[in-house]
């Protein structure tokens, strides 16, 4: 398939064109998934373009590397200063970034002690779960592969392994025609989509599941409970049981890809009206209203470009 790349990418403290920015095939992280990173959007708002939550994710990113004792030779304030930069040298104003911190060439072994690589990527990316998704919702489907277990590997990184489970639960959603998959966790009860966290409505009140679901607990999960509670919503964070997936009166995903997504079916049963309700709608107004202005930004979420 053929893809347009962008022309410019940042790679251990220098931008240099797209197609340069390679790593030798026994990079640490291509053998054993030994990379942290970050997907985060910036937006055109009416004060200018502006990266969402940039230093809230840049946290996360240093706490996945902890985990991992994946050295960044870079403070934070560089690497923000690396994003910014990336996302103005291809002249993008709406992008998704994507730093990325990983262990390069310098040995073979697990334990091998290898330097450790950063980049940060940057293209333009509308809504990750298709163009109408936002929209019309989408009709997803509880996978059959669980979500690892959390003493077998910490759901709370954003490792690059990790998503080795996201890739098995996505594709083979695709594969039977769904939009999205749904994982449960070890324990049998609900944990996330591939690569969404899921809020399910009762009764006007949101339901979340913890991170002891073994979740990517999300900045845009965050964003979303702050924004509720804000409209006096109730948000309840707490174990689910599959079947309420069935019985919600609305679901929705919500990642900084997927951004605020209605889900319109489970396993081929209609959620509520099967149009996203009131709630989800009333969300991605709030949401899509702090890049647009109609939503008051009090938390310093924007940050310039
Ligand atoms: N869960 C998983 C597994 C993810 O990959 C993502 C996307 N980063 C999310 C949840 C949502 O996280 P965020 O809102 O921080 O993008």
């Amino acid at each position: 398939m053929s893809q347009n790349y962008p022309e410019w990418i940042w790679q251990n403290g220098q931008i240099k064109p797209w197609r340069e920015a390679t790593v030798h095939v026994m990079a640490h992280a291509l053998h054993y998934g030994s990379s942290v990173f970050e997907g985060i959007r910036s937006y055109e708002t009416p004060d200018g373009a502006a990266i969402f939550r940039l230093t809230d994710h840049l946290k996360r990113l240093y706490l996945s590397a902890k985990i991992y004792d994946i050295e960044i030779p870079y403070s934070m304030d560089e690497l923000a200063e690396a994003c910014r930069e990336v996302v103005k040298k291809n002249d993008f104003k709406a992008a998704y970034l994507r730093p990325v911190a990983f262990r390069g060439l310098g040995g073979f072994g697990l334990s091998a002690e290898c330097p450790t690589d950063v980049a940060v990527a940057t293209w333009p990316m509308g809504p990750y779960l298709g163009p109408e998704a936002l929209e019309n919702g989408i009709d997803a489907c509880v996978s059959s592969w669980q979500r690892f277990a959390p003493n077998t590997i910490p759901a709370g990184a954003k490792a690059g392994g990790n998503y080795l489970s996201g890739q098995l639960i996505a594709r083979e959603a695709r594969r039977l025609g769904f939009g999205e998959g749904i994982a449960l966790a070890s324990t049998g009860l609900l944990s996330e989509g591939a690569g969404e966290n899921l809020f399910l409505v009762f009764d006007g009140a949101l339901h979340t599941t913890p991170a002891s679901a073994s979740i990517l607990a999300g900045i845009t999960r965050h964003t979303l409970m702050t924004l509720a509670r804000e409209e006096g919503i109730d948000v309840i964070e707490r174990d689910l049981p599959r079947e309420y997936l069935y019985l919600a009166d609305e679901i929705l995903m919500c990642g900084t890809a997927a951004e605020v997504t209605p889900i319109r079916s489970v396993d081929g049963k209609k959620i509520g009206t099967g149009k996203g309700g009131p709630i989800t709608r009333r969300l991605q107004e709030l949401y899509f209203g702090l890049f647009n202005g109609k939503t008051a930004d009090r938390w310093g979420w924007l940050e310039p470009l």
